[in-house]
């Protein structure tokens, strides 16, 4: 899964991506508004760190023309204690949570869990259909019971498939949901990644549509 990470303190920045790269997510990190607003532009991301004092500009705005745009990707607010009135606004103008700097990474892990969760309509950490539930806390999936672990690239795209199940996605839309910028993204390799599930996930759970993607049957 993709974090949107927006943050101009280089410190705070690197060590932050750091961490959410060992914990799975694929990060990109971006040092002002104007470039978290293109980045935000450019779409795939599951969730959003965003500090509120940004050069170019104020996280605040990037927020609330975010909202504008009808992008509902999940924002949580990274901000210092003495801002209260900053975090009011930020709720106001659509943040779906707050954190309050200097924080542990291993909550900020579960805050980010707790608003993805809340954009997929689930109320606990399990997503998916009776034959693939999808576990966002432990990454694994549970296959007619039996129980498999998936890599992060795995996890990131059964996710997105099981956001809307029976929906068709495309190589385009699966490849932005699973990379970052980073990335070296061959010509096929979302279909290596597909045929290393089907071993874990058996043949028919992610069906290929000729031509338009993949899916999940509903
Ligand atoms: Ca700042």
């Amino acid at each position: 899964m993709r974090v949107l990470l927006v943050e101009d303190d280089e410190m705070i920045g690197r060590s932050l991506k750091q961490a959410l790269e060992g914990a799975g997510w694929s990060a990109d990190w971006v040092r002002d508004g104007e470039l978290a607003q293109s980045a935000l532009g450019d779409g795939g991301y599951t969730c959003v760190l965003l500090d509120l004092g940004l050069p170019r500009q104020d996280g605040t705005v990037v927020l609330r023309r975010t909202r504008e745009r009808g992008d509902a990707t999940p924002v949580l607010v990274l901000t210092a204690r003495d801002g209260l009135d900053d975090r009011i606004h930020s709720l106001d103008l659509g943040a779906d949570d707050y954190l309050l700097k200097p924080f542990e990474f291993r909550e900020l892990l579960a805050r980010m869990r707790a608003v993805v969760r809340r954009r997929d309509g689930a109320a606990h950490s399990l997503i998916g259909t009776a034959a693939l539930r999808l576990d966002l806390t432990t990454r694994e999936v549970a296959v007619n019971g039996a129980r498999e672990v998936l890599t992060a690239r795995e996890f990131a795209l059964l996710h997105a498939l099981l956001e809307r199940p029976g929906a068709i996605l495309s190589r385009e839309q699966l490849e932005n949901r699973i990379y970052g910028w980073g990335d070296e993204v061959t010509s096929n390799a979302i279909d290596v990644l597909i045929h290393g599930m089907r071993r874990k996930l058996g043949a028919d759970a992610i069906r290929n549509v000729r031509g338009l993607g993949w899916r999940v049957a509903a």
